[in-house]
């Protein structure tokens, strides 16, 4: 049978990197709700959205339309905002550094929850993110909690970053990351948790091939 694959932790754990993998092997569809909140990031940069007006964001969230499109390069599947491709413009750090924030506004968690809830509707999903196994998906089947050494997750974000051009010292890195852990900890709507039945898995000392055989493991049983 079907199962849903809800997969949580830290930024720049791999979680993405895994469950994009898993996904493939199980034959499901990949949600990286990550980049819908920096979609809806986005926008809010681009349009000057206030983030202390309610009714401002209210409407600005009437206006936007995320889609996921796979592309004819093999495995991608890239994040469209209103109809554009955004998919490289919501990796950059200018982003990065706004999406903790926006995160926390009750409003935006409410329209993206409802969103990924209704792309979960037919089972048979791998979802990513802060909240899937606490708030999206609290009857998922697996639940996985990532984490790995925050020093190996700032390298695996830099060269993540300059595979796209962007050349960011470790340092920066390692503070954004820092910041976005306490945020998305601190945070009163629905803060970044382990589900009590999630299962830890500190990724740190595994390679990719490993973590995947993992996952997709505890998937099949
Ligand atoms: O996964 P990624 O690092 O791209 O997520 C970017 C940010 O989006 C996180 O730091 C967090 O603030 C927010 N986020 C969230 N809930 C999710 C996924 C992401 O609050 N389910």
């Amino acid at each position: 049978p079907k199962i849903i694959v809800a997969i949580d932790g830290y930024s720049s754990c791999g979680k993405s990197t895994t469950a994009k993998l898993v996904a493939k092997q199980l034959n499901y569809p990949y949600i990286d709700t990550g980049a819908m909140y920096r979609a809806v990031t986005l926008y809010f940069i681009q349009n000057h959205v206030s983030l202390t007006n309610p009714k401002e964001t209210e409407t600005a969230l009437d206006n936007i339309h995320i889609t996921f499109r796979r592309q004819s390069e093999a495995g991608r599947n890239d994040t469209y905002l209103n109809g554009t491709n955004v998919e490289d413009e919501i990796r950059k750090m200018y982003v990065s550094e706004k999406v903790s924030d926006v995160s926390a506004l009750a409003e935006v968690r409410h329209a993206l929850v409802a969103q990924q809830q209704r792309m979960g509707r037919t089972k048979g999903i791998v979802m990513d993110g802060r909240d899937i196994g606490t708030v999206v998906f609290p009857q998922a089947e697996l639940k996985i909690f990532m984490n790995a050494d925050p020093l190996i997750r700032a390298q695996r974000r830099q060269l993540e970053l300059l595979e796209k051009g962007e050349v960011i010292g470790l340092e920066e890195i390692s503070e954004n990351l820092k910041m976005r852990d306490y945020i998305d900890t601190h945070r009163t709507e629905s803060p970044l948790r382990q589900a009590t039945d999630a299962i830890y898995l500190d990724n740190s000392l595994l390679t990719l091939d490993e973590q995947v055989e993992m996952v997709v493991r505890m998937a099949d049983e």
